[in-house]
């Protein structure tokens, strides 16, 4: 094993070993839990050695390096997923490589996406990206959709062909009510996605909880889990 592999392998078993002792403590089963390890900024032989370890779900969250990324790797069983700010001119790029997009945040999107999909002859995994900064009024600052409205963008992904709703995503704020509160941020999540569920059973994705924050999102309920520093090492600046 290369000296590379190594370290992501024992930094993939003390995540593992986080996420089993999360679940264990919330009374939930080890399955219920999907890790996805995000790659952005690390090279695409990383993302084939975490293939080779066994990962099967990798996020990016920029275009530019996500397409090359996924283009290198196509011959490995993964499933990707984009978690980033997506413009609409970046959008059929995406949706030739990307099974699920996290950040559906606004109309357009959703009409850009469907555009994109089916002109891939593809079926796009749809996350409902939730500002939760955006709760009471404030601007928020990583894209998302205030919780208010997030019942005409999921009617709008329903009757989008080539799109599927599959569920919620989150990033815990920087600000606003629940900055410094991820649990209580993750709560949140969970209250919108019982009422998007009631809307498409189906749509049952949770996607919340990062390197520092994953055992609240477990605690909370979240299905995957995304993380980036604590297996592949810490970024350098941007990304
Ligand atoms: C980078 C990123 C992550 C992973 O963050 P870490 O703190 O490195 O685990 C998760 N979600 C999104 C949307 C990201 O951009």
């Amino acid at each position: 094993m290369t000296e590379r592999k190594a370290e992501l392998a024992a930094n993939l078993a003390q995540v593992e070993e986080r996420i089993a002792r999360a679940c264990s403590a919330a009374g939930r089963k080890r399955e219920e839990v999907t890790l996805i390890v995000v790659t952005k900024t690390y090279p695409a032989q990383d993302v084939r050695l975490l293939a080779e370890l066994g990962v099967r779900h990798v996020a990016e969250n920029r275009d530019q390096d996500a397409a090359p990324k996924a283009a290198a790797c196509a011959d490995a069983p993964l499933t990707w997923h984009f978690v980033g700010q997506l413009q609409t001119n970046k959008v059929r790029s995406v949706a030739g490589y990307s099974d699920f997009v996290h950040s559906v945040d606004r109309i357009r999107l959703v009409t850009a996406l469907s555009a994109a999909a089916e002109r891939h002859g593809r079926e796009l995994g749809c996350l409902l990206q939730i500002a939760l900064d955006r709760e009471s009024g404030g601007t928020g600052g990583r894209g998302g959709v205030a919780p208010d409205g997030v019942g005409e963008l999921a009617e709008a992904v329903l009757a989008a062909p080539g799109l599927r709703l599959s569920g919620v995503m989150t990033v815990a704020p920087l600000s606003g009510p629940y900055a410094g509160r991820p649990k209580a941020a993750f709560e949140r999540l969970m209250e919108i996605s019982t009422g998007l569920r009631a809307m498409d059973p189906a749509a049952n994705m949770v996607s919340a909880g990062m390197s520092s924050d994953l055992e609240e999102a477990v605690a909370a309920g979240a299905t995957h889990v995304r993380v980036g520093t604590a297996v592949l090492g810490v970024r350098p600046r941007l990304g």
